[in-house]
C-alpha cells in the first residue's frame, strides 16, 4: 500500500488503557497500531507546505506553519508555552475571539510521570490525547481552573518543588520507575493552597490513569531520524511513544514534520 500527502501530528486516544494513533496523510487517516511489527518506508517528497494558509515554505516554523502565519496566529505566540504570560487583557492578543474560544475555557493542571514526575497543564477538551503525546505512563489530573492563564501561574508555582520536562531519550528507551501519583499530589497541594483559593481553582479527586503504548521494543540507543538528513527512511516499525514512530533504524518525531509532504508505503 501507498499513501501521500501532507501530514499532521497524530491524533491519538485510549482504548481499554492502550494509546491509539492515528497520522493524518493527505485526507487520509491512517491506524499506525496496525502496522507495528512491519516494514515501512516514508518518502520525503521536497515541500512543506503551511498548514494554515497552504503556500509552500522553505522551512516549517511552529511545527508546520510558514513563517508570516507563526507571526500572525495566536496559537504561535510565545503566550501558549508560556500561559502565564497571556496578554489578552492588555487588548494585544493576537486573534482575540481564538484566545476567547481557546484560552478562556476549562484547563486542567495535572501530574505525569514520563520519564520521571512532572507538572503540565492542558484545555480539559484536550485529554487524555496531550497525555499520550508526551508519553505519560501515568497521569493525575488535579486541579481544574476557567483560563489558561490561571492554569500557567498553578504551573509556574508548582515549579519551585516539581520538574515541567520530559527527557524525551528516557522516555522513548522507557526507563520510568513507577510513581505515586496521589502521594505526589498530597505532598504539592498544600504548598500552594493560597494560590488555589486566590484564583478559584477546583481540587479534583480523580484516580490515577495508566497508559500503555503499543511498542514491541525499546530502544537501548537514541538516534534521531530526520527528512532533511534522511530524505528515505525505511525500516521496522518496532512502536510508537508520545508522537515518536521507534523504528529499529531510529526514532521519527512525527510532529517535527507536521506539514511534510510524505509518501508512506507499507
Ligand atoms: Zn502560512
Amino acid at each position: 500500500m501507498l499513501l501521500s500527502g501532507l501530514i499532521g501530528k497524530m491524533h491519538t486516544h485510549l482504548s481499554m488503557g492502550l494509546a491509539q494513533y492515528q497520522l493524518p496523510i493527505g485526507a487520509k487517516l491512517l491506524m499506525m497500531n496496525d502496522l507495528i511489527g512491519q516494514t515501512i518506508r516514508l518518502d520525503f517528497n521536497g515541500q512543506i507546505k503551511c498548514a494554515s494558509c497552504g503556500t509552500l515554505t522553505k522551512k516549517s516554523y511552529s511545527q508546520g506553519y510558514c513563517y508570516p502565519c507563526s507571526q500572525r496566529l495566536a496559537r504561535c505566540d510565545l503566550c501558549i508555552m508560556r500561559p502565564e504570560t497571556c496578554h489578552h487583557h492588555l487588548g494585544t492578543c493576537r486573534e482575540p475571539q481564538w484566545g476567547t474560544d481557546n484560552c478562556f475555557t476549562q484547563h486542567v493542571i495535572y501530574l505525569a510521570n514520563t520519564s520521571g514526575s512532572k507538572v503540565g497543564i492542558t484545555r480539559k477538551i484536550n485529554t487524555p490525547s496531550r497525555w499520550i503525546d508526551q508519553g505519560a505512563v501515568s497521569t493525575l489530573p488535579i486541579l481544574e481552573v476557567d483560563s489558561r492563564l490561571k492554569s500557567g501561574q498553578v504551573e509556574v508555582a508548582l515549579k519551585n518543588f516539581i520538574n515541567d520536562k520530559t527527557n524525551w531519550r528516557k522516555m522513548l528507551k522507557n526507563e520510568v520507575s513507577p510513581i505515586d501519583l496521589v502521594e505526589t499530589r498530597d505532598k504539592l497541594l498544600p504548598k500552594i493552597q493560597t494560590l488555589v483559593s486566590q484564583i478559584g481553582a477546583t481540587t479534583l479527586q480523580n484516580e490515577v490513569l495508566e497508559i500503555k503504548y503499543p511498542v514491541v521494543e525499546y530502544p537501548s540507543k537514541i538516534s534521531s531520524l530526520s527528512f532533511e538528513k534522511t530524505p528515505s527512511i525505511t525500516g521496522v516499525l518496532q512502536g510508537i511513544k508520545a508522537q515518536y514512530l521507534i523504528l529499529d533504524c531510529g526514532v521519527l518525531n512525527i510532529r517535527k514534520f507536521s506539514a511534510y509532504d510524505i509518501t508512506l508505503t507499507y
